[in-house]
Formats: C-alpha cells, structure tokens, sequence
C-alpha cells in the first residue's frame, strides 16, 4: 500500500492518501492537546500505544458484529482505514460521572449512573463543542434519521462490548467518545479507541489511567498508556 500525499492533520492524527481512493492511512502522533487546544504537550511514544490499543479494540469489536474503518495495521504508528465521508457529531457515552457531565450538572465524579447516558456534540472548536440533541443533528441535517438511529444502536453496543473488555482488563471504563462516517451508504465507526478518547480508572485503586492525567497534570501519563496497551494485549493473548 503506497502512503500518498498528506490530506489532513489533526490534534493526534494525520491522514495519507493511498492508491486506492477508498482507503486512507491513519498516522498516530505524540502531540496533545486539550481545553481546546489551549494546552499543548507530547506525550512519548503515545501514538504507538494508542494505535495498538484501538488497533485491539477495532478487531473486538468486528468480531461483535459492529463495522468499523479499520482494515489493519501497518505499522507501529500507522493504521489502514476505509475513507470515510465523517459526521460532525462527537458520541460521547457514559457509565460514570466525570469531566463535562460533572460540570454540567454540578455532580461528584464517581457517581455510577443508572443506566449508561448518550450525549450528542456538535463537532465545532470554535463553539468548543456544544451539547446538542437528536432534534438539532436532524434539523441542521448532520445526519439522517436512519443513520441516526444506526449511531445510537452501535454506540450502546460498543458500550457493553468495551465494558466487558476492560474489566477483564481490570479497567473502569467511565466514559468514551465515538464518531461515526459514512462509506458506500453504510455507517462505520471511525477515529480511534484509546485512552484519549475513553476515560479509564484502575478496578482496584480508582488510579486514572487516560488523559486525564495530561489534562490534570497528574504526571506518570507515559506511564498510564503504556499499562493500559499492556493489559489489553496481555487480555487479547
Ligand atoms: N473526549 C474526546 N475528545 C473530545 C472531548 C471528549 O475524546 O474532544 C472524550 C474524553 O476523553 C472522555 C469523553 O470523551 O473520555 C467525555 O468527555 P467530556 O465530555 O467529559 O469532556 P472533557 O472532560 O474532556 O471536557
């Protein structure tokens, strides 16, 4: 697969053409950012853990039935992907209060909620990412009422499936953030699974061991991915 010209860098990410126009290559970078942007760092060696790490999940979750971009890995830092067409809406589900929802609503972080929340935001950094809802995503037409319900459904499902995954890892998993594309008149999911995109505390001890530790400068944050790749590859194995 021959990587092409460079057609999109992000905060965490760059993305390469290819010679087939349906696939794309997926470049994990160190760099770190958070409160939009306003924070910068690099976190060592976090693009090779993070591409292993939602190389994993991506498989898991295949097997489970969800469709993903995920074609396979290529190297330490770099994924193949299908093209995706992507929905500027960040799923975000969660399991336990923490981050934006304690803000929000004044809550304790820890709190272990009722039944899983799904929350929509509108894909915007100068907005800073504004809560929206289903009738905003289909009145602005960011999505279509099917795909719409599509999203919902996978995001519940990969919901159980990382649930069950991560306690085998002795992991929490708090909360996470999905996005979703759209290829060939299909929705798969896309982005990456990570500990930059999930928020994940140790079973035992409640340690963070996400970005939160960059966010909060809780230090040890080489430390934290590098311990959640080696639990879930020790789990794969
Ligand atoms: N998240 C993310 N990208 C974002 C915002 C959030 O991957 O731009 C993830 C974050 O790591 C957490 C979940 O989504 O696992 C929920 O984040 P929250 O809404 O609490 O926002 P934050 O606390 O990051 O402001």
């Amino acid at each position: 697969m021959k990587k092409g010209k460079l057609i999109y860098e992000g905060k965490a990410k760059k993305v390469y053409a290819t010679d087939n126009p349906d696939l794309l290559i997926q470049e994990f970078k160190d760099d770190a950012t958070a409160f939009d942007a306003t924070k910068r760092g690099t976190i060592g060696d976090k693009g090779v853990c993070n591409n292993k790490i939602s190389n994993q999940l991506f498989e898991l979750l295949e097997t489970k039935g969800i469709a993903t971009h995920f074609v396979k890995l290529l190297s330490e830092r770099e994924m193949l992907i299908k093209r995706l067409e992507i929905i500027p809406v960040e799923v975000t589900v969660r399991n336990i209060v923490a981050g934006g929802m304690a803000k929000l609503l004044g809550l304790a972080e820890g709190r272990i909620l009722k039944i899983p929340v799904l929350e929509y935001h509108y894909k915007n950094d100068t907005l800073h990412d504004p809560l929206i809802n289903d009738y905003h995503i289909l009145a602005l037409e960011l999505a279509e009422e099917e795909e719409l319900k599509a999203i919902a459904q996978y995001s519940f499902q990969v919901n159980q499936i990382l649930l069950n995954f991560f306690d085998q890892c002795n992991l929490k998993l708090v909360d996470f953030k999905l996005e979703f594309g759209r290829h060939k008149g299909k929705i798969l999911l896309g982005d990456e699974i990570s500990p930059d995109t999930c928020r994940l505390w140790d079973k035992t001890t409640d340690k963070k061991l996400d970005k939160d530790r960059f966010r909060r400068d809780l230090g040890e944050v080489e430390a934290a991915y590098q311990e959640v790749l080696r639990r879930v590859c020790q789990k794969k194995a």
